[in-house]
């Protein structure tokens, strides 16, 4: 018999050998702990299993049946189906990826059982169900009522036998020989208040519970565990950041502020000037800024940023302007240049497609302090580029950039104030969360005189009549985009790409209009003619891919058909439209979605359709795909949030944060369990720091 500690390697479980636990390795299994904590993805039980005879469309269920045929089907998309059919009939299961890893996968007659959305085309059918294959004892396992766990699946796993089954026997081996209860950090009374069961209990029951309320609530108090641990990390950041003094120093703000403000064509919405006001108050105090200056797009966060900039440069300090794309480092700097340097600020552009004795040039410059705001892409980040006093470091579209390359930037400097731009708008439990080290500023107002974009989405048998639509918009003077996915090399052949198109549409549809083209592979010289004809209004249509999701600003354009809408996300697909409804005209887009088209794509669209406030988006879209990369979170050095859901478990955030404040309150009558939740949180968290602040 043997005796299980928590920290034990995995090899002294039965059957465990050097080949399993090294691929246990690479997926971050180390220890019996580690598999613990390595929870369920999702549960079977008899309760969800489904006859296909009595199938209802849009229901969520589980399918228990047998693989009754198999085989990829051609079209429009190339897709793999697998017929699974059980006593009562017979459902078609589809994938739209992966084709050659299904068809190695499955054998006749095998037992699956199949969870997802159902819908009908044609017949029942489910999209990227998620499979569990089912041999004999685990068919046993859901025929005897019980419920039983089925973990994240990789290909890996799966072909040296750490399938879900495999996971299984491992889990429940180690349930029979942990000789060690897991100890519990939180204090009893905590506990207690929070209705929740105790950490070991919790455990147990998130693989093997005995019903399913237990799931949740074990799933909570596990949440509870992982949001106290990441806010211990994010506050512990703050307060290290608040007790940093910065060298550099700024005045009030002068008269060179005020010159370019008379100066500009507008004047700045009340949004923008609290903003202004915000930032410059915050620059003003000791410690380093790190600000987050959030708002939807086009309601003209350049303008506050640049007058940071301008405070920093009213005060000999540079500023380094870090955009994610040529196109928008390259808009910058055009736009800002000569109004710059008419009130005496000299700034220069840094992007990897200018000549190396130009940069050379640039980067000496800028290292003798002969360049105030230095613009550029991540080319500012590279060790030749080097500056004199670097006070600001200014980051666009901060989303699309890594943690990496935001520290070094700001490396560059003795603790430079920082602002980091972003039109994805934060949801208020992420603010709490992933960006609770950093101060918030946001916009709220728009420009005057904008219209909110019309918004449709239509499925693309109406497309004939959508171009109809454009050439006739186009005869009375208007512009517009097309835009496509992003088609990586393995998904060439399935997906018409914006090449195809380009050949297509001049040929047929558009012969007789102007059309341009541009993508990540087109050179930049080409590239920039193409959008520089698009802004003259001497191009029709623009045909793009996604590069234009930041940068493109042309007002004059105001139409938008999205192809292919279903396989963006909600956050991607507001941003697209950002790109409309800048000038005065009212703007319209087209959301183009091509069959079959998922429930979760719906959904996304319907709420496109319904709303154009980006805080509604953000919220929808936080719980429409979760945290996960879309906010950085996998790259933010913070841990991984694997039971918490933000979307719905916002008050164990505000418990968690209540019962740090009091921790780091060193409140003297707080017993000792309190003071050994803390060492806990700090010992547990030491090896992690959050670079999301990039300092
Ligand atoms: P974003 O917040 O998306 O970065 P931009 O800074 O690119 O937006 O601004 C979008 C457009 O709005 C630009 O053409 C800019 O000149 C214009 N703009 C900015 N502020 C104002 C204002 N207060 N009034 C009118 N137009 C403005
Ligand atoms: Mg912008």
């Amino acid at each position: 018999m043997n005796t299980l500690k928590l920290n034990s390697p995995l090899q002294y479980v039965k059957g465990v050998g050097p080949r399993k636990s090294e691929v246990l390795s690479n997926h971050g299994i180390n220890t019996i702990g580690d598999l613990l904590w390595y929870f369920p993805r999702q549960y079977l039980d008899r309760t969800t299993i489904v006859s296909i005879a009595d199938l209802k469309v849009d229901q969520t269920v589980t399918i228990v049946g047998q693989v009754k045929a198999h085989g990829i089907l051609h079209g429009k998309r190339k897709r793999y189906e697998v017929i699974l059919g059980d006593q009562t009939g017979a459902i078609s299961l589809l994938w739209f990826h992966g084709v050659g890893y299904w068809q190695r996968l499955f054998k006749k007659n095998q037992w699956y059982a199949a969870t997802g959305t159902v819908s009908y085309f044609q017949g029942f059918q489910i999209i990227h169900p998620d499979l569990e294959h089912l041999e004999d004892e685990s068919d046993q396992m859901i025929h005897a009522g019980r419920i039983i766990p089925v973990y994240p699946q990789t290909a890996e796993l799966n072909k040296i036998g750490l399938s879900s089954k495999g996971i299984r026997q491992i889990t429940t081996y180690i349930f029979e020989n942990l000789h060690e209860r897991i100890a519990d950090p939180l204090p009893q009374p905590e506990i207690q208040q929070l209705h929740l069961p105790e950490l070991h209990e919790a455990i147990q029951h998130i693989h093997y519970p005995e019903n399913r309320d237990q799931i949740e609530l074990c799933r909570r108090r596990l949440a509870f565990d992982e949001l106290l641990e990441f806010q211990f990390i994010v506050l512990s950041s703050r307060r290290k950041k608040e007790v940093t003094v910065k060298k550099h120093s700024y005045s009030e703000p002068g008269k060179i502020i005020r010159k370019i403000v008379k100066k500009l064509p507008f004047n700045l919405t009340t949004g923008q000037q609290i903003a202004v006001d915000e930032i410059s108050a915050d620059l003003m105090k000791n410690r380093p800024m790190t600000r987050m200056l959030q708002g939807d797009v086009g309601c003209g966060k350049t303008v506050v940023a640049i007058l940071a900039a301008l405070h920093a440069a009213e005060n000999q300090l540079q500023t380094a302007f870090m955009a994610p794309t040529e196109i928008l480092a390259e808009q910058h700097f055009r736009n800002w240049q000569q109004p710059l340097e008419e009130v005496g600020i000299r700034c220069d552009l840094l992007t990897s497609s200018i000549s190396r004795a130009e940069k050379d040039k640039t980067a000496t410059a800028c290292s003798e302090g002969k360049i105030d705001i230095l613009f550029g892409t991540h080319a500012l980040i590279y060790d030749y580029v080097l500056f004199k006093q670097l006070g600001l470091v200014i980051i666009d579209e901060q989303h699309r950039f890594g943690v990496k390359q935001r520290g070094k930037l700001h490396a560059k400097g003795d603790n430079p104030d920082l602002l980091i731009m972003t039109a994805t708008p934060i949801p208020r439990t992420l603010a709490l969360t992933l960006y609770g080290d950093l101060d918030i500023t946001t916009i709220t107002d728009m420009p005057p005189g904008r219209k909110p974009v019309r918004t449709v989405w239509r499925t693309n048998n109406v497309i004939g009549k959508v171009y109809q639509f454009i050439r006739n918009e186009i005869a009375k003077g208007g512009q517009a985009y097309f835009i496509y996915p992003l088609v990586d090399k393995s998904e060439q052949l399935e997906l018409g790409s914006v090449e195809d198109a380009y050949k297509d549409l001049t040929t047929k549809q558009f012969s007789n209009l102007r059309v341009g083209m541009v993508h990540g592979r087109i050179k930049p010289k080409e590239r920039d003619k193409v959008l520089n004809q698009f802004r003259a209004g001497e191009i029709d249509i623009l045909m793009a891919t996604t590069v234009v999701e930041v940068g493109i600003d042309n007002p004059q354009a105001t139409l938008m058909v999205i192809e292919h809408a279903e396989r963006f996300g909600l956050a991607q697909l507001h941003q697209l439209r950002g790109r409309i409804g800048r000038g005065e005209k009212q703007a319209t887009l087209i959301a183009i979605a091509h069959p079959p088209i998922s429930d979760m794509a719906r959904r996304r669209l319907d709420f496109l359709a319904q709303t154009t406030n980006g805080f509604e988006i953000a919220e929808a879209d936080l719980e429409l795909r979760g945290p996960g990369e879309l906010y950085g979170l996998k790259q933010s050095g913070l841990p991984e949030l694997r039971a918490a859901r933000l979307s719905c478990d916002r008050d164990l955030l505000e418990a968690s944060l209540l019962l740090l404040e009091r921790l780091f309150s060193i409140d003297k009558s707080l017993d000792t369990s309190y003071q050994n939740l803390y060492t806990y949180l700090y010992e547990s968290t030491a090896t992690r720091g959050l670079t999301l602040g990039g300092g």
